[in-house]
Order: C-alpha cells, then structure tokens, then sequence
C-alpha cells in the first residue's frame, strides 16, 4: 500500500516537472531553434507561406532559386513527382515563348533547351496542338518560377528581366535551365528526403516564412532515381542562398571543402534526367 502511495504521489511530480521543461517566460521568446515561445510554452515554429514576404525576400536577395517552385496545397505529397502523369510523354515539352522576350532572351532560352536536349532524350517542341504545354512568361514582378512537373494544360513559366521594376534577373542559363527542370519534374536537390546524412540546415538563418523551402521531401512520393546526393546539382541551392544573414550559410555540407550549388548541368543532373524520362544511352 505504502508502494502504491508513493508511487501515485510521484507521477504528478514527474509531470510538473516534464511540463516546466517546456515552459518559457516571454512570448517570442526562442527555445530551441526551430521553437519559439508561444503562450508560456516552448512550441515548434509554424511558418505560414505568405506571397508577399516571398516577394520581398526575393527584392532583398540575389537568390534567384530561392521559393521559385510554384507552391501548391498538395506540394510536399508530390515532391519528387513519382506520378508519371506529372511526366512529359515521350520526354518531348511542348511551349509557348512571350512575344515580349528579347533576341537576346530568346537565344538564352534556346541554348538552355539545346543544353537539356545535347545529354538527354528530352526534347522541346513548339506547342501546335498539344493540349498540355509550358508558357515562358517574361513576367514583371513574379522572380523566376516554375511548377514542378506537367501540370494539364497550360502552365506559366516565369522569368522576369532585370530592367523591370521589382524583378529578379533570370536571364542566365543556368537559371532557365534550372526552371525547366523543375518543369520536367524536379525538385531541389537539398530538399531530398536522405541529405541530413550529406548537408546540415542552419535554421537559425532562415526566415520563418522561407523555411519551408528548406523541408525534406516525403519518401513516400519522393524519387532520387537511385542517384547519389549531388552537392553540385543545378538544382542545389547554393550554401547561403535564403540566409537572413548573407555571410553566414543556411546550408553546411558535411563534406569539408565542398562548395554547394551548381550553375550548370552536373554529370548527375543527366543522369536523373535520363532515368526520370527513361532514355536509353548511346551505345
Ligand atoms: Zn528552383
């Protein structure tokens, strides 16, 4: 008896104090990094996707592939996009190009599809009649955004030139090759679902509402097509790229000496291209 008094007398200590572990004084006050002090309590920080802290982000910052992926409710089910139907039949992208992109525009898109189509089976196409098409848009204020994979139907394509007001300078080859690939059916490289094991996040110097574009994907609906971790993927960001602060990095490799984030196709990038659109190699 005297067991069981001590022991019912004991529980409601042990709560107090597991309770008390997760208390704080101040509201806004930080617990752990990834917890803020909500209501006297230590909670895991919920960050809402707001458009207009995006688009001020991307006014601040010469980060171009930061939030570019067209966020839909049902994103993080689909990152990775196994679904073929998110896929390009025959891997051949039918589209559309805005008649106020310059020559010099243009040349830049065309060389970017030229890059994808010189290594892989993936080819672009004017639209004629396809009922699903990408349409390059030369957007003024939207930054440079894709979706991520065939979306039915027509689907914009932002790239925004330096020379409007509020834009973001797209006009790079690797940032339209990196577009067209989330359009193909990418997502970013660092979001894969395993590269805790190659890359740490620095939440600390990650604005609440970009955070989300630092979330693993799902492995249940995420694919690596069997390709290693690729620290210099075009689809990688680059080390401090959605820093609050820009000097310090919002990605740490794990491997010393590596720098993050490529500006041109990797060996790897071709390799997924060719695994995701099943090419055969040349013999
Ligand atoms: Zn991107």
């Amino acid at each position: 008896m005297a067991k069981i008094i001590f022991s019912v007398a004991l529980i409601p200590i042990v709560l107090v104090y597991i309770a008390d572990s997760r208390t704080c004084k101040n509201v806004g006050d930080k617990c752990k990094s990834n917890e803020d002090c909500t209501t006297g309590n230590c909670q895991e920080r919920r960050c809402e996707y707001s458009p207009d802290t995006r688009t001020n982000v991307l006014k601040a910052s010469q980060h171009l592939r930061l939030g570019d992926m067209k966020r839909q409710p049902d994103v993080n089910t689909r990152s990775g996009i196994l679904p073929e139907s998110y896929r390009w039949p025959y891997g051949t992208m039918p589209y559309e190009l805005d008649p106020a992109f310059s020559s010099s525009e243009l040349d830049l898109i065309f060389k970017s599809f030229r890059a994808i189509e010189k290594r892989t089976c993936v080819d672009f196409v004017e639209r004629r009649k396809e009922k699903d098409w990408v349409y390059y848009e030369r957007s003024k204020d939207k930054g440079c955004a894709s979706d991520v994979g065939k979306q039915g139907g027509r689907q914009i394509l932002n790239l925004s030139g330096a020379d409007v007001e509020g834009g973001s300078d797209c006009f790079h080859e690797s940032i339209i090759v990196h577009e067209t690939l989330h359009a193909l059916g990418f997502h970013h490289e660092q979001n894969r679902h395993d590269r805790d094991e190659y890359v740490s996040i620095n939440w600390d110097n990650i604005a609440c509402p970009e955070q989300f574009n630092f979330y693993k994907d799902n492995l249940t609906s995420a694919t690596t097509f069997g390709v290693p971790y690729d620290y210099v993927s075009i689809m990688h960001y680059e080390g401090n790229e959605g820093g609050i602060d820009p000097k310090l990095p919002t990605i740490i490799p794990k491997l010393a000496g590596i720098k993050v984030g490529g500006n041109r196709l990797s060996e790897l990038d071709i390799v997924r291209i060719n695994r995701m659109y099943k090419c055969i190699p040349p013999q």
